[in-house]
């Protein structure tokens, strides 16, 4: 696969190369799987084409696997939009106020960021997603949470499917004894008997296809609810972190500046219908923003400017307050730090009661960072970074000894 690609040199065939990663690769591998089993199921052993509910079923499965592969696709190759390279503001005394990306040798339009797997600055970043080896941001935020809604409701489907088939076709063939469980899967269930009985490996096939769909309902199901909260206050993850961070150094600092986010429409119909139109293009052109009243059409990215100035702010510092043994869904840190569990390469680090963490991004219940590592720490571990739930650290007091801001910075602004 991998030669085939570096061999196409056509520009629209180069998109292709999007699918030579293992997240396509599972996650249509996934989507074929469900699907070809719901159907095979519905029509050899569950559901027959000839009756009327029969063909219903059948139909539905069909939507449900068009759908998602349409919202996939879109999402994949609509891609979330790049800011044009060598871009700048109009006004160009506007630049004081934008960041500048040398590897896009463009200035940084309001809510973009530089994506280092795409290598391109992305309009309204909000996360690079393996699975659709793309970013998702402006352009294909409205079809990627739309995918993330479809997949879970196509796999309930599946699943009672699965469920039925099973249970129709092992139906009187099971036999218990006091300590056994006998399946006859000799005689076949169903008259007139179908094209393939429902033997050993179709019922191994259905099982397996049952995991997951079940797998599928409960991990994307969770990823859906996390976009529509971004899409519901207009606020993407990246720009939740930036305003924590501005949160901090206001505090820090004590400073009398309010910090307003100046994206959120102040309702969540308004920020939706930003995101969700009828001709399936969000509204604006990716690169300037409404704002909301009292914002200035800058105040996120001065606030970013703001921060990158101030060194200490890059990071915000926890102490850990309680002990989390580092896996991935941990069940005794309360149900919404066990749904929201980051699914991502990075890994779950163990913490231990007043270590110290500088993190350097965050979600609502989970935190990313580095241990601050003490001379007692092993040598040859260099660093030790992932995610950690939340209420499993509380933030340090800003006047902490080792925290000191230079003198004369302080109390300043
Ligand atoms: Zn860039
Ligand atoms: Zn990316």
């Amino acid at each position: 696969m991998g030669t085939f690609c570096s061999v196409v040199k056509f520009e629209n065939l180069q998109e292709l190369k999007r699918f030579c990663h293992w997240g396509p690769i599972i996650a249509l591998g996934v989507i074929a799987t469900c699907s070809t089993m719901a159907m095979m199921g519905s029509v050899l052993w569950y559901w027959p084409l000839h009756t009327t509910g029969g063909s219903v079923n059948f139909i539905l499965l069909m939507n449900w696997t068009v759908m998602i592969l349409y919202n996939y696709f879109s999402a994949m190759f609509v891609g979330p939009g790049f800011v044009p390279l060598g871009w700048k503001p109009e006004n160009s005394q506007d630049s004081v106020y934008l960041q500048y990306c040398k590897v896009c040798q463009a200035y940084k339009a309001p809510r973009s960021h530089h994506c280092r797997k795409c290598n391109r600055c992305v309009m309204k970043m909000d996360h690079h997603c393996p699975w659709i080896n793309n970013c998702c941001g402006y352009q294909n935020h409205a079809s990627f949470t739309l995918f993330l809604l479809l997949a879970p409701l196509g796999c309930i489907h599946a699943a009672f499917i699965f469920v039925m088939t099973m249970y129709t076709q092992l139906y009187n063939r099971l036999s218990f004894g006091w300590n056994t469980v006998k399946i006859d899967m000799s005689a076949a269930r169903r008259d007139p008997l179908p094209i393939i009985p429902f033997g050993l490996a179709a019922f191994a096939a259905t099982l397996f296809a049952l995991g997951l769909a079940l797998g599928t309902t409960r991990a994307v199901g969770m990823l859906f609810f996390i976009q529509m909260k971004i899409i519901l206050r207009n606020k993407t993850s990246i720009e939740s972190w930036i305003e924590e961070k501005a949160k901090d150094r206001i505090q820090y600092y004590q400073l009398d500046e309010v910090f307003v986010f100046p994206y959120d429409m102040g309702s969540r119909w308004k920020n939706f219908k930003q995101m969700f139109t009828w001709s399936g293009v969000p509204e604006g052109d990716g690169l300037d923003w409404p704002i909301r009243e009292g914002c200035h059409q800058y105040s996120l990215t001065i606030e970013q400017l703001k921060q990158k100035a101030d060194k200490r702010v890059r990071s915000v510092r926890y102490k850990v307050i309680e002990d989390y043994s580092g896996t991935c869904c941990p069940l005794n840190r309360g149900v919404k730090t066990f749904f929201t569990s980051p699914c991502t390469e990075e890994p779950q680090i163990r913490l231990q009661k007043g270590e110290f963490i500088l993190a350097t991004r965050g979600l609502r219940y989970w935190l990313y960072g580095d241990k601050i590592l003490d001379d007692s720490v092993l040598e040859g571990v260099s660093r030790i970074r992932g995610w950690f739930p939340r209420n499993c650290v509380e933030k340090c007091p800003c006047d902490a000894e080792t925290d000191q801001a230079p003198e004369g910075e302080k109390k300043n602004r």
